[in-house]
């Protein structure tokens, strides 16, 4: 038995319409498999209204962050960005996504490690496709703009979710998994990634 510090998480994961339709599931999952972290659980899905509407949950802090990186990215480029309120901005998002998740299925799935949370988010790389770095899934996998999307009044297409924190992968867990269907691995290799013995010379 590993005994694990208390740094191992689990993380929400949603490949979203653009990445199942693009068949990209595969590519997306083995790269965040090849890190080191595991799925402990794993569906596709056809989302409801309700589980969108609360995954996308209104508050006035993604509001916020939601416009602010839209208005840095635009400005930066000496566009103009013509949204005065980050409330009016957000919610007109927030609908966007409700729209797109639902348009097309979904797969759902819980991914585990030390850290997962944040290495999660380091492997999908930023909102904006086009401000992704190379290497990140969102970069190599997409190219869509701000600019675009905008235009288009509709969300990015950036293939992939990932929790932002622990707390919200507690919560949106709740929206996609029963508690029985996220289940506990002992894989071969957790003593590779996590055993403390590993690679020590015998006394
Ligand atoms: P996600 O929550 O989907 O993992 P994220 O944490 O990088 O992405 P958020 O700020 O939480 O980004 O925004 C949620 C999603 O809303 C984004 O992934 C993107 O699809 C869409 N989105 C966010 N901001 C904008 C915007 N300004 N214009 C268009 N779509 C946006
Ligand atoms: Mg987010």
């Amino acid at each position: 038995m590993l005994s694990l510090g208390k740094t191992m998480e689990q993380t929400l994961i949603l490949v979203k319409p653009d990445g199942v339709e693009r068949g990209l599931v595969g590519e997306i999952f083995a790269r965040l498999q090849r890190a080191g972290l595991k799925i402990v659980a794993l569906k596709m899905v056809k989302a409801t209204a309700e589980q969108c509407d609360k995954h996308y949950a209104l508050t006035e802090e993604w509001m916020k962050g939601v416009y602010d990186k839209a208005k840095a990215k635009m400005e930066s480029l000496g566009q103009p960005f013509p949204y005065p309120d980050h409330k009016a901005y957000g919610g007109m998002i927030k609908d966007g996504l409700v729209e797109f998740l639902q348009a097309g299925p979904i797969v759902a799935a819980v991914f585990e490690g030390e850290q997962a949370v944040a290495q999660t988010r380091k492997l999908v790389g930023a909102t904006e496709p086009a401000s992704s770095a190379p290497g990140t899934i969102r970069g190599d996998f997409s190219i869509d703009t701000y600019a675009l999307s905008n235009s288009q009044n509709r969300p990015l297409r950036n293939l992939i979710h990932a929790s932002g924190t622990v707390e919200e992968a507690k919560n949106e867990m709740a929206i996609w998994f029963k508690p029985e269907e996220i289940v506990s691995i002992n894989a071969t290799v957790d003593p590779v990634l996590y055993g403390a013995d590993r690679y020590r010379l015998a006394k």
